[in-house]
């Protein structure tokens, strides 16, 4: 049996992956407790309520965001989080989030201080970058879920959307995000309805699907189940949090 992700029949690319990043990190996992990593097992985690079921994650996720859309958010005791979080880290959810300045993951699902491990990039969007990010939340921290979030009227799928349609080039590094997120445009290009939406709907699908599939440690995850994947678009009128996939 694999000591690290405790499979019967470990796929040697992933445990080797696992045993890489935990060399890797060794010193910043001090104080984790992470079902399933060697040298955690009699740690005690910082916020022992956040070890919970992909499908228990997903209903703290919502249940907070129910909070935040009725305005009954929790006040939080940011001075004594702060100290109990001085030895490590378990959020219970990773979030690919818009950088939009209006979508703040951590005001929208009524979390505090350690609970949300939050990657952020406008068109929310998985790259190398962000999928090594939540491979460290995954297989180091222990997070059992990960949401690509979404939201209404996206300027970088909007601004996207535009480059194509009149084929122009937009100045500095936009191009790469443009790249990056012409995939969904193109997708939904000629389907019924608000091409906005459909590109919006489409990249939160696509990126779910890439993070599902990200080989060896997130597909490992979600193959073992004890990670899920999952998709929801920020209204921005309410603050609620639509479920897509
Ligand atoms: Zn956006």
């Amino acid at each position: 049996m694999c000591e690290i992700c405790r499979n019967e029949k470990p796929a040697p690319q992933a445990c080797l992956s696992r045993r890489g990043l935990l060399r890797f990190f060794g010193a910043a996992t001090t104080g984790l407790a992470l079902a399933g990593t060697a040298g955690a097992k009699e740690k005690t985690p910082p916020k022992p309520q956040n070890v919970v079921s992909p499908d228990a994650s997903l209903e703290l996720l919502m249940s907070g965001n129910k909070r935040y859309i009725g305005g009954d958010s929790r006040r939080h005791d940011f001075k004594h989080e702060r100290e109990a979080l001085v030895g490590g880290q378990n959020p219970y959810a990773g979030i690919l989030s818009c950088a939009d300045s209006r979508i703040a993951p951590e005001y929208a699902f009524d979390s505090g201080r350690g609970d949300l491990f939050v990657c952020r990039v406008a068109g929310n969007f998985a790259n190398d970058d962000t999928i090594a990010s939540m491979e460290y939340a995954v297989a180091i921290l222990g997070t059992p879920l990960i949401m690509v979030l979404g939201h209404d009227a996206c300027g970088a799928l909007d601004a996207t959307i535009k480059s194509l349609k009149d084929n122009t080039t937009l100045p500095g590094h936009l191009p790469s995000l443009v790249a990056s997120l012409t995939p969904a445009v193109k997708a939904v290009s000629g389907s019924p309805g608000d091409p906005l939406g459909n590109a919006i709907r489409q990249n939160v699908i696509d990126n779910v699907a890439k993070l599902k599939s990200a080989t060896p440690i997130l597909s490992a995850a979600v193959e073992q189940r004890k990670l899920k994947v999952v998709g929801g678009i920020y209204r921005l009128r309410d603050g609620r949090v639509e479920l897509i996939s």
